[in-house]
């Protein structure tokens, strides 16, 4: 059997597991998101993964991935940025690999449960499928013939920052009137009509 650690990284959770070939967690754990600070948010995501490695022989891991909230740039390496995190062009795959000493593959969270969804869930067999992942904020997923949509940048499908209600509420991204801002659960702003 081989086994993969996964860790999603939102703007108010770390939640990690142990996950088989066929899709089945067989170990999670959770832990709120220190946001406001990239090396505590990087400490923390390292501190899950090493509690859940002490489940795992080592003979059987073969991956460790993170999800993560936020634009990842197209060499899946630095967040280019992260409206719930405090992620400015943020090396994150570097930096959990200096905690760690283990190499960790990131993708954007949406990206990852649009993956998951094709391999082994709602979208599995279809090889077209856009996911809109509703949490802290929300993000999108595209799958086309198969295949991850990036875009040029690498962060295709992010409708959360799409512009919805003109001059409307003050969202964590600078821009005002965000789609996230009234359909989802960002604390980045005020819960009152603008
Ligand atoms: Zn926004």
């Amino acid at each position: 059997m081989t086994l993969a650690i996964g860790v999603d990284v939102g703007g108010t959770k770390v939640a990690a597991g142990v996950v088989d070939e066929q899709g089945r967690i067989l170990a999670k754990l959770k832990r709120s998101t220190p946001a406001a600070s990239p090396a505590r948010t990087e400490q923390a995501i390292a501190d899950v993964v090493t509690e859940l490695l002490a489940e795992v022989p080592p003979d059987q891991l073969t991956a460790i991935g993170l999800g993560a909230a936020g634009f990842v740039d197209s060499a899946r390496a630095t967040m280019l940025f992260a409206p719930n995190l405090a992620w400015r062009d943020e090396p994150l795959k570097q930096r959990v690999e200096e905690r760690l000493g283990r190499e960790v593959v990131v993708e954007n969270d949406a990206n990852a449960s649009a993956w998951a969804e094709a391999r082994f869930g709602a979208a599995r067999g279809y090889r077209d499928v856009m996911l809109v992942a509703v949490g802290t904020g929300i993000g999108a997923s595209i799958i086309i013939g198969g295949e991850l949509y990036r875009g040029r940048w690498g962060i295709a499908g992010e409708p959360g920052h799409v512009r919805v209600v003109p001059d409307g509420r003050l969202c964590d991204c600078g821009n005002r009137g965000c789609w996230e801002q009234y359909s989802a659960n960002s604390p980045g702003a005020p819960r009152k009509a603008p």
